[in-house]
């Protein structure tokens, strides 16, 4: 990243996000207004992601989705001031996949290219979205869990998962019950849907380790009681969100204890689990701290984050050269500068 010439500060930054399964377009204005918000979902045949083919996913879509983006927005191409792209963590392939149609689209249009942490960039789309200023943060979603708050100078990693993350624990579990994520359902809202229905806990794991979590052991578990037979389908979803959820409530209650911040956010597609979201609000009341969660249509991965979060970057000075556009598989939110913040 490098400082930006100030001389072309404009009006509105098209944001793409390709890091996993979801393409995505968002546009936002400089004053943080999201003009649009368009994706389209790789969804595998079988099993889970696979990186390749959600690549090639985004490469067949990607022209259709900036289309509709920028229809929706009422821009023209000529009228976009920077272009920003989430640059990591992700899978690699569906990454670059997502780079080179930002490298193209702004070297084309002779405009500022703004890599952006994904991380950061579900961070700052919920804090536009439910006004938060300085929470202790949950991102929780297929491919990360941690608990984040921001001190000096950057977001700073409170706790998080030493092997899996939450979403991904949910649709591995899910799958191998058979339940299929159709479009406009994910696997994680099918098991919310069920754990509904279930009454009786099933003893499973809790691995709760300083302020880390491990959930490999409970998605073993909890697939290895479902198929003993002796439990139903509905009681071990149940376990297994109160088992798992309970473990990264535990880790921002105690993130919240230390910072005594009065704000507490849940992000990432997992933010959509009603059950989630009421631990939550029920430690956040507990510490007199407000609870606020990301609207749904931001809470998956989703462009308009990447365009804000690129506004963000872009306005404080923040570009990336083309020859720094190369993608970070592993890019930790604590090794990002969020000069916006003082
Ligand atoms: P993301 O990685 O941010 O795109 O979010 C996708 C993840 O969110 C997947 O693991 C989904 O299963 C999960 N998810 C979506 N809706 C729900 C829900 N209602 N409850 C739990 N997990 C969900
Ligand atoms: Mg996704």
């Amino acid at each position: 990243m490098r400082n930006a010439k100030k001389t072309c500060l404009g009006k509105c930054c098209l944001g793409i996000e390709s890091s996993a399964d979801d393409f995505g377009v968002g546009i936002a204005t400089f004053e943080g207004e999201i003009l649009a918000n368009k994706s389209d979902s790789y969804i595998p045949l079988e099993g889970g992601i696979h990186p390749r083919e959600a690549a090639r996913h985004h490469a067949e879509v990607a022209d259709k989705v900036l289309g509709e983006a920028l229809a929706k927005a009422g821009v023209k191409p000529s009228e976009l001031s920077v272009v920003a792209f989430s640059q990591g963590p992700g899978l690699g392939p569906s990454l670059r996949t997502g780079a080179t149609v930002a490298r193209a689209l702004a070297s084309y249009l002779n405009i500022p290219l703004v890599g952006v942490n994904h991380s950061v960039a579900h961070i700052e789309i919920g804090k536009l979205k439910t006004g938060a200023s300085d929470p202790v943060t949950l991102y929780a979603s297929g491919g990360n869990t941690m608990v984040t708050a921001f001190e000096s100078g950057r977001y700073r990693v409170f706790g998080e998962t030493l092997d899996i993350a939450l979403g991904n624990c949910l649709d591995v579990f899910g799958r191998s019950a058979g339940l299929k994520g159709k479009k406009g359902l994910p696997v994680g809202a099918a098991i919310e849907q069920l754990a509904l229905k279930g009454t009786k806990l099933v003893t499973l794991p809790y691995v709760v380790k300083g302020m880390d979590l491990s959930l490999s052991g409970l998605l073993t578990a909890a697939t290895t009681a479902l198929q003993k037979g002796d439990c139903t389908l509905e009681d071990v979803c149940y376990s297994l969100q109160e088992n798992a959820f309970s473990m990264v409530t535990e880790v921002t209650e105690r993130a919240l204890a230390h910072t005594e911040k009065k704000e507490v956010l849940l992000t990432g597609g997992v933010a959509a689990n009603k059950r989630l979201q009421s631990m939550l609000a029920i430690i956040a009341q507990e510490h007199e701290a407000k609870f606020n969660v990301v609207p749904l249509e931001f809470a998956t991965d989703n462009g308009a984050m990447i365009a804000w979060t690129g506004v963000l970057a872009f306005k404080h000075g923040l570009v990336t050269p083309l020859d720094e556009s190369f993608v970070k598989l592993r890019w930790r939110v604590d090794k990002v500068d969020v000069p916006w913040i003082q």
